[in-house]
């Protein structure tokens, strides 16, 4: 048996009163794509959140290739390394050019050296096609074009699996394709990963199970061809008629 790259048990999770995930099971093995759809404010950014603990479970547990990281004793940088994540709003440094914000966290908390942290950043802006664009500056860049520095930037610090939030939610029509093929190739290369997203023709063509979350609870999952095609709740054929 693989280890799972992630396991999710009985995962709770409450701001105050407020419950929002309530019973959370699941789990992502090694190579797997697993989307996670659902409406806003059913919990899909706190489970992500959960994930790599940038939000502390209330109860349950929470494995990252078999590491327990609601364990006080678990080292949180160490598992963090090993997760890349990319946010709806890309999160780059404006002050700091393209290759800058790719270079910052592999030297700080990689401590490789400025030669090699420069070559790994070249080789990830080759790979999502910006190689050009490596002096400019965030602002000086299209919403697309951040989020592909944004990917290229989780890249550069060689992490196991994925996360994504809405990695498109924030950009134009226009710019969301050259997004959705850079995760598709990634895919394809068989990295881990766990894409919150509304798009559905992504998750249905690259998604290996996709996850419908409502009001804190998974209500549905499965083969995303299937959950799209011929979804079993009334809750996931609601939320699909709005937004299919
Ligand atoms: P989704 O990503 O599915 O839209 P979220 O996980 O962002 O949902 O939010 C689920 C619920 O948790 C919402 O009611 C939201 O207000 C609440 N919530 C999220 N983060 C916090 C926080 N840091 N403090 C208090 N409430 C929060
Ligand atoms: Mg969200």
């Amino acid at each position: 048996m693989t280890t799972a790259a992630i396991h999710v048990s009985d995962l709770h999770k409450s701001f105050g009163k407020n419950e929002v995930l309530k019973g959370i099971d699941f789990h992502v093995d090694p190579g797997q794509v697993v989307c996670v759809i659902g409406p806003s404010g059913s919990g899909k950014s706190t489970l992500l959140r959960c994930v790599n603990r940038l939000e502390e479970p209330s109860s349950g547990q929470i494995l990252v290739e078999g590491i327990d990281i609601t364990d006080p004793e678990t080292d949180l940088d160490d598992v963090r390394t090993r997760i890349g994540m990319v946010f709806q709003q890309f999160n780059l440094f404006p002050h700091m050019t393209v290759l800058q914000n790719l270079c910052i966290a592999q030297r700080t908390v990689k401590r490789r050296s400025k030669k090699q942290a420069i070559e790994i950043a070249r080789a990830n802006l080759e790979k999502v096609g910006l190689a050009e664009k490596e002096s400019a500056y965030p602002a000086h860049l299209s919403g697309g074009q951040q989020q592909r520095v944004a990917i290229a930037r989780a890249l550069s610090m060689d992490p196991d699996m994925m996360l994504f939030d809405e990695p498109t939610s924030a950009l134009d029509p226009e710019l969301v394709g050259d997004v959705l093929e850079i995760m598709k190739q990634l895919a394809a290369e068989g990295m881990t990963m766990m894409v919150v997203t509304h798009e559905m023709g992504f998750a249905r063509e690259v998604g290996d199970k996709l996850v419908f979350m409502d009001g804190g609870v998974i209500v549905e999952e499965g083969d995303p061809r299937v959950v799209l095609a011929d979804p079993k709740h009334e809750r996931t054929k609601a939320f699909l008629a709005k937004v299919l």
